[in-house]
C-alpha cells in the first residue's frame, strides 16, 4: 500500500472517531439502510462447550431459523466432518426454506494449494458460500508459513475460482480487528484486493473477541470508506461481554451484513446474540431485518433452539427471557395496571414475550388482581381476599410463588371453583436400594447403582389405573410412574419433559424447629416453559406436589 493510502487510513479513523464521540445515535442514514442476518448457530454456536448436534437437530434448528426469517443459514463445514456433509446432503431433500437461503462455509485454498480445496464446499450445492481467510499479516507468517503475497493470492484466488462457479461468496476476514491495530496496511491491501475479485460481502470477524464498540465502529468505518463499492459484514464474538454492542457499532459504522448465533451461543464466552441484535436494531434503530411480523416470532424461536440444543433458556435474557418484563415490586405493579409503558422499554408482545407480574409478600391485593387478569382467571372480589390471604400464608411457609407461575394459576383456579379434571391419587410410593456396603463409595465414580422404583395408584376417568417404572432416583421414578399411567389416556403427556428440578431445604418462620424442602420443577413441551413447586418436611412429598403441578398445568395448557 503506498503512503498516500496508508494516510488516508489514518484520515478515515481519525473522522471515524470524531463522528462517533460527537454523536451517540444512529447515523442518519441507518434508518433507510437493509442489514441481513446471517446466522451462525448451525457452525459457530455448535462450538460451545456443553453443545452436540446431530444431523436431525440442525435440521431442526434450520427450520426455525427459516421461520424466524434470517437472510442467511449457515449449514456448517462440508467436507470437515461427515456429519456436516451429510446435511448438506439431506438439507437439500428435507428443508423446505422460504425466506432464508442455507450457506456452505469453508476455508480458502490451502497455502500453494489448488483449486481441488474448494470442492467440497461447491459440492454442498448452496448458491451462497462463506470461506474463511486469514487478514493479520503475523497469522500469515507464523500460522500458515508463508509469505503475505501467497496469503493474499489464497484469498483472491479463492473468491475469483467460487465466483466463476456461480456462488454469491462472503469472505470471512478472519482476525482483522486484532489484525488492523497491528498492521492497517497489510490488513486493507487484503481486504481491497478481495473487493477487486469480486466477493459480495467482506466479512470483519474479531476471531478473538477483544475489540470494543468504539473500536469496532471506527475500523468498520474506514473500511468502509477505503472499500465502498463492496458491502461490509461483521462477525463478533463476547469476550469482552460486547458481542452485540459490537454488532450495532458496526451497524452504524454502515455494515449492512451482521453474523452470530440465536441465545449467543458460541465457543468461549459465545458470538453476538443474534435475539438482541435483531430486536435492537428493528425496535431501537428502526432498521427492519426480518420479513415483517416475524419479531414477534422471536421468544418461541429462542426458547425452542434452547431446547433442540439441549440448555435451559436463561430466564433473564434481555427480550426474550421469562424474566424480562417481570415486575415484582409493588409500586411498580400498581402503575403497571394504568399505564404499561411506564416500566417497559418496549413493549413485550413485539417480541413475543409478555408482561409477568411476580407474586411475592411484598404483594399487595392489585399485584394479585393483575396476576389472576394475565392468567385469564376470573376471581371475584371475596375469592380474591381469600387468594391474598392463602398466599401470605404458603409464603410464610416456604412457599415462593415468584418462580412458580404454574402453580400459583393453579392455585387460583383451584380457589375460582376450578377441580383438575385428569386424574385424582389414591397413593403412591418409592423405594431406594443401596446394595454395595461401603464399598460403593468411590469418589472418582458417580454412578453407584442403584434400585429405584416407584409406584403410582389412580383415578383416571372413574378407572383405576395402577402403574410401575423404575428411574435413575425417585423423582425420576415417579415421573416415569406417572408416565406408564397417564400416556394411554394423555398421549401429550409425552412431550413433557422435565429440564430443572431445583431443592433447597429452608428454615422458615413457620417451622422455626424444623427444617422443611423446597422443590421447584421446570417443564418445556418444546413451546412454553412452567414453572411448579412443592414444600413440605419430606423432600420426596415436596417433589410429587411440584411433579403433580406440572403435569395439571402441562394437560390444561394442551387443550384438555
Ligand atoms: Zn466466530
Amino acid at each position: 500500500m503506498n503512503k498516500k493510502k496508508k494516510a488516508r487510513d489514518k484520515k478515515g479513523l481519525d473522522e471515524a472517531k470524531a463522528s462517533s464521540s460527537s454523536s451517540s445515535s444512529s447515523s442518519p442514514s441507518s434508518s433507510s439502510r437493509a442489514v441481513e442476518i446471517y446466522d451462525t448457530t448451525l457452525r459457530d454456536g455448535s462450538q460451545l462447550e456443553g453443545i452436540s448436534l446431530t444431523v436431525n437437530d440442525k435440521l431442526r434448528i434450520a427450520s426455525q431459523l427459516d421461520y424466524l426469517g434470517v437472510s442467511y443459514i449457515e449449514g456448517g463445514w462440508p467436507g470437515s466432518n461427515p456429519k456436516d456433509s451429510e446435511f448438506f446432503t439431506r438439507a437439500k431433500d428435507e428443508l423446505e426454506l422460504e425466506t432464508s437461503q442455507l450457506v456452505a462455509f469453508g476455508s480458502t485454498r490451502r497455502p500453494n494449494g489448488t483449486f481441488e480445496d474448494l470442492e467440497p464446499l461447491i459440492n454442498a450445492g448452496t448458491d451462497v458460500v462463506c470461506i474463511v481467510g486469514k487478514s493479520w499479516d503475523y497469522h500469515v507468517t507464523e500460522a500458515l508459513r508463508t509469505t503475505l503475497e501467497e496469503g493474499i493470492a489464497m484469498v483472491v484466488d479463492s473468491i475469483s475460482h467460487l465466483k466463476k462457479q456461480g456462488k454469491k461468496v462472503f469472505w470471512c476476514a478472519e482476525h482483522l480487528f486484532d489484525g488492523y491495530k497491528e498492521n492497517p496496511d497489510f490488513a486493507m491491501e487484503i481486504l481491497t484486493a478481495a473487493g477487486e475479485a469480486g466477493v459480495d460481502c467482506l466479512v470483519l470477524c474479531d476471531t478473538n473477541g477483544g475489540s470494543l464498540p468504539h473500536e469496532v465502529g471506527e475500523i468498520t468505518k474506514t473500511v468502509l470508506e477505503n472499500i465502498p463499492e463492496t458491502a461490509v459484514g461483521v462477525h463478533l464474538h463476547n469476550d469482552t461481554d460486547c458481542g452485540v454492542g459490537n454488532a450495532l457499532a458496526g451497524v452504524m459504522a454502515g455494515a449492512t451484513h451482521v453474523q452470530g448465533t440465536i441465545n449467543g451461543y458460541g465457543e468461549r464466552t459465545g458470538n453476538s446474540n443474534l435475539i438482541s441484535v435483531i430486536a435492537n436494531l428493528e425496535l431501537k434503530l428502526g432498521i427492519q431485518v426480518l420479513p415483517e411480523g416475524n419479531l414477534q416470532r422471536m421468544a418461541t424461536v429462542a426458547r425452542h433452539v434452547a431446547e433442540l440444543v439441549n440448555f435451559s433458556p436463561n430466564p433473564h435474557q434481555p427480550y426474550v427471557g421469562v424474566s424480562a418484563f417481570a415486575h415484582k415490586a409493588g409500586l411498580h405493579t400498581s402503575a403497571l395496571s394504568r399505564k404499561s409503558d411506564a416500566y417497559e422499554h418496549v413493549d413485550p408482545e413485539k417480541v413475543g414475550n409478555s408482561t409477568r407480574y411476580v407474586m411475592s409478600e411484598m404483594s399487595g391485593r392489585a399485584s394479585v388482581e393483575l396476576k389472576a387478569k394475565e392468567l385469564g382467571i376470573e376471581v371475584d372480589s371475596a375469592t380474591m381476599s381469600e387468594v391474598v390471604d392463602t398466599l401470605k400464608r404458603l409464603e410464610y411457609e416456604g412457599y415462593h410463588f415468584e418462580v412458580a407461575d404454574a402453580s400459583l394459576e393453579l392455585l387460583m383456579l383451584g380457589a375460582s371453583g376450578w377441580e383438575q379434571p385428569y386424574f385424582s391419587v389414591e397413593s403412591f410410593s418409592v423405594g431406594v436400594k443401596h446394595k454395595h456396603g461401603d464399598q460403593a463409595r468411590v469418589w472418582n465414580e458417580l454412578a453407584v447403582e442403584m434400585e429405584t422404583e416407584a409406584e403410582v395408584n389412580l383415578v383416571v376417568s372413574g378407572q383405576q389405573v395402577s402403574a410401575k417404572a423404575e428411574g435413575n432416583g425417585p423423582v425420576n421414578a415417579l415421573h416415569s410412574a406417572l408416565d406408564e399411567a397417564l400416556s394411554p389416556h394423555f398421549p401429550e403427556f409425552k412431550k413433557m419433559q422435565l429440564i430443572d428440578y431445583k431443592v433447597r431445604v429452608l428454615d422458615t418462620a413457620a417451622t422455626a424447629t424444623k427444617a422443611v424442602t423446597r422443590v421447584l420443577i421446570e417443564t418445556t413441551d418444546g413451546e412454553q416453559i412452567w414453572n411448579t413447586i412443592g414444600v413440605s418436611e419430606n423432600i420426596v412429598e415436596a417433589s410429587w406436589q411440584a411433579l403433580v403441578d406440572s403435569i395439571v398445568w402441562g394437560l390444561r395448557h394442551q387443550g384438555n
